[in-house]
């Protein structure tokens, strides 16, 4: 916190900031889908709802053909249907098959034929003008034929012709390609030059509602729209609507939508009116020429940032208003930290710091003298919150919520705390303090305290900001 072990080659390390390690939790990752792959972006963003899986040894295998089993789990996976293996209507596909779920609701639904002799001969190829017709069927894009089907490809801005001029309906598609033409289906975001119009509006029906990056609760929530606030709706995608509201776009559940005009919007719940009165001050500690603790190849003023930062993401779009002290590499003096704080009308207040001097494990302080700020059971209870939280995210040593005399905590008139993550200069902290993955790990833990700290001072349900990171 307050020692400076400065290293002689902290400039050097700055130079390389930041090295995030990898870690077996993050995202999935495929050895033959790099970052220079065409279609990395589409491949990696269906990973993530686990609509593409990889194989066991971490390959994608992109310029493989596609089969018609795989076809129908890909796209059954965009439209959550169940997939557990069962018997099906075709005499070639048992209950072994992987994909036998899939394929017999995809059969049940006219989104896939099987052939006259009662066959579906799930490892034959896809060609890209079955893919076109499945794509139309699966996401009711309106083509029924062949040409009908491409044209709407086109048109929508998913499937581009050939060079050549031609489709090529004929030629087997590989499995990048797939990706490319079901990202863009589901998610207009990757469309290329595609008609986004609204097709019509539709207003939130439940207290709050997460909008989510694809159309599963697989996907991260991106923000939370409140009941009785009205979307327009671009898209549907099963039972999932891609929705855009003022600044704000993405996937929410149709189960919490109604049509525009059949329900009264509500005056506004009390989650909603509640969160828009507050405002959060994260104070990444030190910055600019004040690098704070230095160890094991990290400066604590960087960490300090990239956790606020995850912090801030994580808040963004819930309601609740949100300030950093900072949010690039300067210098912010102490007391321009308070101002800051006062000035912006703060209701909490969270310092993040990065300890050093030999210890190990996490420690948050409050302050909790009379006289100067006012809010010590306040302080302390958001301490124990965060700190709580902290402690099962990262699997630390538990130091406590402790009384600190710290100038941003004394000085301030808010509930406030600086929490102190973890030791930069004893090695099995500083592998978490320096990692991505376990930074986020951290921010979300701080979002989770916070929001404990709130459901405990307010009674009111803060379920689906929870929501926004299980
Ligand atoms: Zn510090």
């Amino acid at each position: 916190m307050k020692r400076k072990i400065l290293v002689a080659f902290c400039l050097v390390l700055l130079a390389v900031w930041p090295m995030p390690m990898s870690h077996p939790q993050a995202a999935p990752y495929f050895y033959d889908v790099g970052t220079t792959h065409r279609a990395k972006n589409e491949i990696y963003y269906l990973a993530e709802g686990e609509i593409v899986l990889g194989s066991v040894s971490g390959h994608f295998y992109p310029a493989k053909y596609v089969t018609r089993a795989e076809a129908a789990a890909i796209i059954g996976r965009t439209l959550n249907f169940d997939g557990g293996q069962r018997d099906t209507r075709f005499k070639d596909v048992g209950k072994g098959n992987f994909a036998s779920g899939y394929i017999q609701e995809a059969a049940e639904r006219n989104i896939i034929n099987g052939y006259q002799d009662g066959t579906f001969r799930p490892d034959q190829f896809v060609t890209r003008g079955e893919m076109a017709l499945l794509i139309n069927r699966a996401y009711s894009l309106g083509g029924t034929t062949l040409s009908t089907a491409v044209q709407q490809l086109k048109i929508k801005g998913i499937a581009e012709g050939k060079a050549d001029g031609t489709f090529g309906e004929d030629e087997p598609i590989i499995r990048a390609d797939f990706a490319v033409f079901v990202a863009r289906a589901i998610n207009p975001q990757y469309r290329v030059n595609g008609q986004l119009t609204s097709t019509g509006q539709a207003v939130v029906n439940a207290s709050a509602l997460n909008v989510r990056r694809g159309p599963s609760t697989g996907y991260s929530a991106i923000g939370l729209l409140y009941k009785g606030q009205s979307v327009d709706v671009v898209h549907i995608v099963g039972n999932w609507a891609y929705v855009r509201a003022s600044d704000l776009e993405g996937f929410v559940s149709r189960s919490y939508l109604v049509d525009a005009g059949v329900s009264q919007p509500d005056e506004g719940d009390a989650l909603s009116n509640y969160v828009k009165t507050q405002t959060l001050i994260i104070d990444p500690g030190h910055g600019g020429s004040d690098p704070g603790a230095a160890a094991n190849g990290l400066v604590e003023k960087n960490i300090n940032l990239n956790v606020a930062l995850k912090v801030k993401s994580l808040f963004e779009n819930t309601g609740f208003n949100i300030a950093l002290t900072r949010e690039t590499d300067v210098f912010v003096p102490l007391s321009g930290r308070v101002s800051f704080a006062k000035e912006k009308g703060g209701n909490v207040f969270v310092s993040i710091h990065t300890n050093a001097g030999g210890g190990t494990g996490t420690e948050t302080y409050y302050y909790s003298a009379a006289g100067t700020n006012p809010y010590v059971e306040q302080s302390k209870k958001l301490a124990q919150c965060i700190q709580k939280r902290l402690v099962e995210a990262w699997n630390a040593v538990d130091r406590g919520a402790k009384r600190g005399n710290l100038h941003v905590l004394r000085e301030n008139n808010m509930p406030a705390v600086l929490v102190e993550l973890g030791f930069i200069d004893r090695a099995e902290d500083a592998e978490k303090l320096g990692s991505s993955y376990w930074q986020e790990q951290a921010a979300k833990a701080i979002y989770l305290g916070i929001l404990d700290y709130y459901a405990s001072e307010t009674g009111l349900d803060f379920q689906p900001l929870y929501d926004r990171v299980q």
